[in-house]
């Protein structure tokens, strides 16, 4: 039998969730899935000045929104069950430890100052090799311990062997090989707030998690090497690795806040279905068959591969989410949207109950991309507005007069007792046909006049919520301003 499959998703809670963030989370669940592995959840927060609070909820609500939780974990840190760095700090100060005591580490007691100063001769004389001159490097360790006994602060440093070049094989990419030269000198390894960096954390808790394959952002390609230096110092196995292409715009250029909304939760306010984000950004870098592009949670904790991610960088395109998302919501019932509606109906401040959105929803079904969309779709219904654009009545080559002239008999036969709004359409439809002129030429006008836009719900079904009387208003109303 095959090791089982351990993989995990380790953010730092220094920002919010976004798009590249949610794929790596959402392809290392369905890998663990579809391997019957297991999905662990780290929190990297060993950056204590960049840690927010708001990014640690966000990243819950994420999850949970996702209804996505990990196989196991301390238990004791919330719903989650994350492992959270912070808290096992005396585990990575153990390992610094030992790579001291074998000679592989050092203590540095360089101030900031001093490094600073060496930064700004090195430039000066631009030199090739920048960053650290390890000056510590040869200091005992007799010496050091003194130094630590006196309260001196220090930091813990990696010697980086510095003639060999360093290789790993990634899964998705092929072989990768760095030479030591360019992993900078002697990097930190133990900050002097007694933190480690995310480096050493992050290798030690992947092996002691016994991780399979690290599947991360391409962005740490450049850590990698470092990585691998490290698992030899501790004498360990390193991982599998597998980089995940970039994610780019449809520029071309890396996804920013420039191309649009980037954080998962722009997209929740928005209004958009764990579904199709879920389907969506799970396609931003793989694909099946090269056909098939609808998959639910559980089509994709079977379907999942890694052979299928891509190596190329991927495209977020915003406007393909929007066509998911529309279909998502026309899978469901009528009564499920009501409810995922009735959040942003409370939030735009429409007075409206719930069976009053029980009753559009039919209307707007076809038309919503996101759900956020619906209430200025139906404000109409609730709120009478006032005319400010003449213009906007006219159907194409209209003139006002005529929208006028089309509004009065629209009017007549809306009017008229006895005909109710559906046979008014079909009355108004007819007389364009018999008089041969278009349709819209009587409908748009009408349409300015109810709903005081040109795109909008059914007309007629949206003028039997809003009532007859009320349409007759509305229309009069209309007249009157286009006559002014
Ligand atoms: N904490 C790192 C991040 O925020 C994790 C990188 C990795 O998966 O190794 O992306
Ligand atoms: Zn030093």
């Amino acid at each position: 039998m095959s090791k089982e499959v351990r993989v995990r998703y380790a953010p730092s809670p220094t920002g919010l969730q976004h798009i590249g963030g949610v794929r790596t989370a959402l392809y290392n669940y369905f890998f663990a899935r579809s391997q019957h592995g297991k999905f662990i959840l780290r929190i990297e927060d060993t950056d204590r000045e960049r840690y927010s609070d708001e990014s640690l909820n966000d990243l819950y609500e994420t999850l949970n929104f996702f209804n996505i939780k990990a196989d196991e974990g301390p238990f004791n840190s919330g719903p989650f069950a994350p492992y959270v760095q912070s808290q096992r700090v005396e585990i990575y100060r153990k390992y610094a430890q030992e790579l001291i005591d074998k000679g592989l580490a050092y203590y540095c007691f360089c101030t900031p100052e001093r490094l600073e100063q060496v930064r700004k001769d090195q430039e000066a004389k631009k030199l090739s090799v920048q960053g650290y001159d390890r000056h510590c490097a040869s200091l005992s360790l007799e010496e050091a311990k003194k130094r630590i006994k006196n309260g001196e602060k220090y930091t813990i440093r990696l010697r980086v062997p510095e003639t060999s070049e360093t290789s790993f094989d990634d899964v998705i990419l092929g072989p990768i090989t760095r030479k030591n030269s360019d992993i900078s000198p002697d990097p930190i390894i133990l900050k002097s707030d007694g933190y480690p960096t995310y480096h050493l954390a992050n290798v030690i808790d992947d092996h002691l998690m016994q991780i399979t394959h690290v599947m991360r952002a391409q962005e740490w390609i450049p850590s990698t090497p470092l990585h691998i230096l490290l698992y030899k110092a501790f004498g360990w196995k390193p991982p599998l690795f597998c980089h995940l292409p970039m994610v780019m715009g449809n520029d071309g250029h890396k996804l920013s806040k420039r191309h649009g909304s980037t954080s998962l939760r722009d997209f929740r306010e928005k209004g958009y279905l764990p579904e199709a984000l879920m389907n969506y950004i799970t396609l931003v870098g793989w694909a099946y068959d090269g056909q098939r592009e609808i998959f639910s949670k559980e089509d994709l904790e079977k379907l999942f591969s890694l052979e299928k991610i891509h190596s190329a960088p991927a495209v977020f395109d915003y406007k393909k989410l929007d066509y998911f998302n529309g279909l998502y919501i026309r899978k469901k019932s009528d009564k499920e949207l009501t409810s995922l509606l009735e959040p942003f109906f409370k939030k735009s401040g429409i007075d409206i109950s719930t069976s009053q959105i029980l009753t559009i929803v039919p209307l707007i079904k076809e038309r919503l991309k996101t759900l956020s969309d619906a209430p200025s779709m139906v404000k109409f219904l609730f709120e009478d507005e006032s005319y400010t654009d003449k213009e906007i009545f006219c159907a194409k080559k209209q003139s006002i007069d005529e929208a006028i002239f089309s509004l009065e008999f629209d009017l007549g036969i809306i009017e008229q007792q006895g005909v109710d709004l559906l046979d008014a359409e079909k009355i108004i439809y007819d007389k364009s046909v018999k008089d041969n002129i278009k349709a819209n030429n009587l409908f748009m006008p009408l349409r300015v006049a109810i709903t005081y836009s040109n795109v909008s719900p059914p007309l007629f079904e949206s003028m039997k919520i809003l009532t007859k009387e009320k349409s007759v208003l509305r229309i009069k109303k209309a007249i009157e301003f286009l006559k002014k």
